[in-house]
């Protein structure tokens, strides 16, 4: 199934994806690296009992989503869960590296 979705949504819209997994408190409750893919499950804010499965691409640079309004407008709720706990990772990460000597560059930096 080829997937369509807005390349680029508009502020407006991720703003609403922002407040609405704050209002639904929306927490990831599963996640499982498949074939490389990161993908996480997050409740349905409308079907009770199901999840939808965001999933990180890699090649694309962002979060893509199975539920209708992803298709619709290239954000959601579930992809801003998502993308809160990938910064929060990194954060962790940055955090873990203070104090710790800077790691050597391999590659040569143009200029
Ligand atoms: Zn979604």
């Amino acid at each position: 199934m080829e997937t369509r979705y807005p390349i680029t949504p508009t502020w407006r819209d991720v703003r609403r994806a922002i407040e609405l997994a704050k209002h639904d408190d929306l927490r990831i409750v599963g996640q499982a690296t498949i074939n490389g893919v990161r993908v996480f499950a997050i409740p349905s804010r409308s079907q009770q009992g199901t999840v939808h499965l965001p999933y990180v691409d890699a090649v694309a640079q962002r979060v893509i989503c199975d539920c209708p309004g992803f298709q619709y407008r290239g954000v959601c709720a579930h992809t801003m869960v998502v993308t809160r706990h990938l910064v929060n990772e990194a954060q962790g990460v940055i955090s873990a590296m203070r104090g710790q000597p800077a790691p050597t560059l391999n590659v040569p930096l143009g200029g």
